[in-house]
């Protein structure tokens, strides 16, 4: 057989992610697929993979990718006839800390949403399960009896196997040296074999090459941010009466056991990786192993000797060391690149490639084929990587650190540790010493929080109050009462300039935005489905200019879309974040402060919500928008880069009260007046009428993405409405994720969470089905909330508990 010269999909990378893109595409009836290898399938990462097959995941839609993986291999033996060693033993993960036993017990919650069987089980079942393990210690336990483990190899070669059954053909020892691309798409790849070269015309590619993935992407400007790290496990001799043993985690000691033919394997996830790779892959890598390291092993392999007393003296067969890439989040990449059309990414496993490809796979051949993913998937989306990721010294410090958090408490707000301080604003310096404690988010170094003076500058990560409650409180009270400064400058600026600046966005967003210079636009950009795109707010700066506000987390994808769609349009869309940073300056008492350093006139009739204006202060210049996101009396004032700290000081000289805030008391603020939080509460699975947002919608403009959806769903009618709950008892918290329980029946995730201290408990957002149903239906409920296990009662509501008819913010 003979490499075709042209395909309609080209898979390059034949470990278990190509096979799995190669096999769901055939299937999904694209059978002019072409798979090409550089050596043999499976050779790279894939054959020495552990074959952990664990359903319990950190979020929901992850979560449901992992069932899907589970459930695909458990019937891939039949279909292929390739035997994949898939076995239902099931999984225990087992606690020695109550932190970590809320954390599974909080995951268990997120499994049965998805219908993951999962049980909670005392330290005494685990013994009777799992008789080796030494439990002084446990605290409690999950266990997954459908989780599974596999022979990793295997499952790829039943995914090529199935991918060719249905059309699909696969080159080994054929690498692809080029994707070629004219007038910004791809055209296809050019590849070497020992025969000579050659080409493939093809209009997609996916980029599957692992940890190759990365440089490959970047012979195209293709930003694919992943760095190789040694990974390790050992295998012992053969263990007389072993016997069938579940998967076994014990992550507070960083380690798993697996028994495979009466072997014991324990694999490693130190807290500090050896990353890997620096000066590039030899070009003949295949099935390679890397040297031994005892000593990098041995605080694992300690605390196994302890837990698991065999291991004292079992004699060890297999020291593994085997290369794995991981990325700065620990979440792998899934889309196309934002920069190259065509171009689709599947990489970046993270020692999780096995169990995630499966679903992975079948996501990534859904958006090819159908054109949008099957749901959700920003947590693992490729347009979230920031350009500046590329850079090696950045990625080689971060994943020494993402390889032992797959295994280190997942608290919430936890922050990373190393590569910090890429991306700052030109006040960081201000804010460090006013008692700043920053976190990160896109490379942006923000001020998540302040500590009083002499209070430790640290976060102390719990499942319960953080040590921040109280600084959060008192920034949150400041907002509501008097007046508090937040630093936005991560806001990502997008200008778009043009003829048909004007006609373009009125295309791609939801609102009208035709309307007088110096209207603030709150909009979204909807897809075909009604689905929210992005959420945004788009300001007439001229007759010709406009200014799009968005999430710097979102940026990336943000542009990408604006780009996809500009077309024929005469429009210029730049990226202008660094130009200018945001200073909100919030609260009741906003007013008044903003009087005392600029002699412009901020009374309602000079200068209305939802309108910008270029103002003088101290002795600059800025241009105020008169906004919030906390739901109080506001302006963001959009400063440039250069006058930003002039701008800070004069305002802390005049007004010394005026409480920093961080991003924390921003969340806290934004949840009790119901705003929607984009990628939590609203993404581009969620209908814009379903998700409340209706009031964005210009009935008036003719035609705009989205609109024919929303006429539909108005004569349909809802499904599921966005509904905002408090908890009775104050006590309890509320992050996301937990399960929403009503007339006792659980009915979905709330999709994010946060302490109302204005409003006196936690309060979270979610969506409950509302088929048929009126207000009074769905008020009517009895609600609960599940949280690690627990029930607690809660109030529902359909309106912002805070300030619902916007009285405050139009004072
Ligand atoms: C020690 C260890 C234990 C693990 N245990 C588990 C586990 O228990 N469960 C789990 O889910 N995951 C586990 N993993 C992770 C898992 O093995 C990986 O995430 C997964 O194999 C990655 O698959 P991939 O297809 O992305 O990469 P790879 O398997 O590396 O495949 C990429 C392929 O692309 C090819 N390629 C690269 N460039 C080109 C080119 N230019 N042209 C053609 N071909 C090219 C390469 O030759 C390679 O075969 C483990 C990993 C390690 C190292």
């Amino acid at each position: 057989m003979s490499v075709p010269s042209k395909a309609r999909a080209v898979v390059i990378g034949g470990g278990v992610s190509g096979c799995s893109v190669a096999y769901h595409l055939a299937k999904a009836g694209w059978t002019d697929v072409v798979l090409l290898e550089r050596r043999k399938l499976t050779s790279g990462t894939t054959w020495h993979a552990a074959g952990l097959i664990g359903q319990l995941r950190g979020s929901a839609n992850m979560t449901r990718l992992a069932k899907y993986s589970a459930d695909l291999y458990r019937g891939l033996e039949a279909e292929t006839g390739v035997a994949t060693g898939m076995r239902q033993v099931g999984s225990i993960s087992v606690a020695l800390t109550a932190e970590r036993h809320e954390e599974l017990l909080r995951q268990a919650t997120v499994a049965r949403i998805f219908d993951v069987e999962v049980h909670e089980i005392s330290p005494s079942e685990v013994k009777s399960r799992y008789p080796h393990l030494n439990i002084e210690g446990v605290v409690g336990a999950v266990a997954l009896p459908l989780d599974g483990q596999c022979d990793p190899a295997n499952i790829a070669m039943a995914l090529a196997k199935g991918a060719r059954m249905r059309g699909a053909q696969i080159f080994e020892m054929t690498r692809v040296s080029r994707v070629t691309t004219a007038n910004g798409r791809v055209t296809g790849v050019d590849y070497e074999t020992a025969e000579g070269p050659g080409h493939i015309e093809a209009d997609i590619v996916v980029n599957c090459g692992g940890m190759w993935g990365r440089d490959l992407a970047a012979q195209n400007g293709v930003t694919l941010p992943l760095h190789a790290c040694e990974h390790f496990y050992l295998v012992t001799e053969p263990i007389e009466g072993l016997g069938e043993l579940p998967v076994l985690r014990v992550p507070d000691e960083c380690a798993y056991y697996k028994q495979d033919a009466g072997k014991m394997m324990l694999g490693a996830f130190e807290p500090k990786a050896k990353p890997w790779g620096m000066d590039g892959i030899r070009p003949d890598f295949e099935f390679d192993t890397l040297p031994e390291d005892w000593e990098h092993f041995m605080p694992i392999l300690e605390m196994a000797t302890h837990r698991m007393p065999l291991f004292q003296t079992a004699g060890i067969h297999t020291f593994f060391n085997g290369p794995e890439s991981f990325t700065p989040d620990d979440r792998y990449y899934l889309g196309e690149a934002p920069e190259l059309k065509g171009y689709w990414i599947a990489a970046g496993y993270n020692s999780i490639g096995i169990v995630s490809s499966g679903g992975a796979g079948q996501a990534l051949a859904h958006w090819i084929t159908e054109g949008e993913p099957p749901f959700d998937l920003w947590e693992v989306d490729i347009r979230r990587a920031q350009p500046f990721q590329k850079n090696r010294r950045y990625l080689k410090e971060r994943v020494s650190e993402t390889l032992g958090l797959l295994y280190a408490d997942h608290f919430p707000y936890r922050q990373m540790a190393t590569a910090r301080g890429v991306r700052r604003s030109p006040i960081h310096e201000h804010l460090k010493a006013r008692g700043a404690v920053f976190g990160e988010v896109a490379g942006w170094e923000r001020a998540n929080w302040f500590a009083n003076p002499g209070q430790e500058r640290e976060y102390r990560y719990s499942w319960k109050r953080q040590n921040w409650f109280d600084n959060q409180r008192a920034e949150h009270m400041a907002v509501r009462t008097g007046a508090g400064l937040f630093d936005m400058t991560s806001f990502g600026k997008i200008r778009v300039e043009g003829r048909d600046a004007c006609r373009f966005l009125n295309r791609i967003c939801s609102a009208q935005v035709d309307v007088p210079e110096g209207r603030i636009v709150y909009t979204m950009f909807l897809n075909d489905r009604g689905g929210i795109e992005a959420d945004l707010t788009v300001t007439r700066l001229s007759e010709t200019a406009f200014l799009a506000v968005v999430p710097g987390a979102t940026l990336q994808r943000n542009l990408a879309w604006m780009r996809a769609r500009v077309g024929e349009d005469f429009a210029v869309i730049t990226d202008v974040t660094a130009a200018e940073s945001v200073l909100c300056l919030m609260g009741p008492k906003s007013r008044e402060v903003l009087s005392r350093v600029s002699p412009n006139d901020f009374g309602n009739a000079a200068h209305p919500f939802g309108m910008a204006k270029e103002i003088e202060i101290g002795m600059g210049l800025a241009r105020a928008h008169r906004v919030t996101y906390v739901g109080e009396l506001g302006w963001e004032l959009y400063i440039p880069t250069d006058q930003t700290a002039h701008v800070f000081e004069t305002l802390m000289e005049a007004a010394p009260e005026l409480k920093l805030c961080g991003l924390h008391t921003l969340d806290s603020c934004r949840i009790e007046k119901a705003y929607r939080h984009w990628g939590h509460d609203i993404t581009d699975e969620d209908h814009v009428l379903e998700a409340g947002l209706g009031f964005t919608v210009s009935r008036k403009k003719p035609a705009f993405i989205g609109r024919e959806a929303v006429l539909r769903k108005e004569q349909q009618g809802l499904d599921r409405r966005m509904v905002q709950f408090r908890l009775k008892d104050p006590e309890p918290l509320l992050f996301h994720n937990e399960a929403i329980v009503r007339d006792g029946r659980i009915v979905g995730p709330v999709t994010s969470g946060n302490y109302g201290h204005f409003l006196g408990g936690a309060i979270g957002m979610g969506y409950v089905p509302a088929k048929g149903q009126t207000d009074d239906d769905i008020l009517s409920s009895r609600y609960e909330i599940e949280v690690a296990g627990r029930r607690h009662e809660a109030i529902a509501s359909l309106v912002p508990m805070h300030d619902p008819n916007s009285e405050r913010i139009k004072a």
